[in-house]
């Protein structure tokens, strides 16, 4: 749950330093996490970037998890219930909820993120300006209420749009979705 928020705007290679360098130091338990004094905090989750503001939504997630009973406690609320609790935090946004909500929750709950919205824009599967909300209800009604297909398909986008529909010189001409993208031309004719 902590790799949610410290994964906010930075690479999950950043989000593993910084949580090896927590773990190095206390055990990731709530308790510890707010027994450190806010700079040693922010110190540790460096490698995360936005370090001082992620050291204040860590502290903040933590005091709202003892507060309510603990993992436990949370894991027995239905989803709607438990996804608002998590919007009601300081710091946690959409994203960061279902992240939590699914990973750590194992709740069916698909999660939209910036390479969501570049693979279904390419492929023309949402025009851009769509909510969050309209997003995710769409492709969860789509997919139906499965928690390990949410998992694999959502690791399969941001696998694909790392390594071949890539912000910057997507590889077209070896994408295996050429055949129904609407930028796929444009796009592989680019310098
Ligand atoms: S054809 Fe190109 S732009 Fe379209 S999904 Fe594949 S890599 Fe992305």
């Amino acid at each position: 749950m902590l790799g949610a928020i410290l994964t906010q705007n930075t690479a999950w290679t950043n989000v593993e330093r910084a949580l090896s360098q927590l773990r190095a130091e206390i055990p990731l338990r709530p308790e510890s996490v707010l027994a450190l004094a806010e700079p040693a905090l922010a110190e540790l989750i460096r490698p995360s970037g936005y370090f001082n503001v992620k050291a204040r939504r860590l502290r903040s997630f933590c005091e709202a998890l003892l507060e309510a009973g603990g993992e436990a406690a949370l894991a027995a609320l239905p989803t709607d219930q438990l996804r608002q609790w998590l919007l009601a935090i300081n710091g946690i946004g959409p994203e960061t909820a279902d992240d939590i909500l699914l990973y750590a929750f194992e709740r069916p709950v698909f999660v939209v993120d910036a390479y969501t919205r570049r693979l279904f824009g390419r492929l023309g599967l949402i025009a851009g300006d769509e909510s969050y909300e309209d997003i995710r209800q769409h492709v969860e009604a789509a997919l139906g209420p499965d928690v390990a297909c949410f998992n694999e398909y959502h690791a399969l986008i941001v696998r694909h749009a790392k390594e071949v529909c890539r912000a910057r010189k997507p590889g077209c001409q070896v994408c295996l979705l050429s055949r129904g993208c609407q930028q796929r031309e444009d796009e592989s004719q680019s310098p």
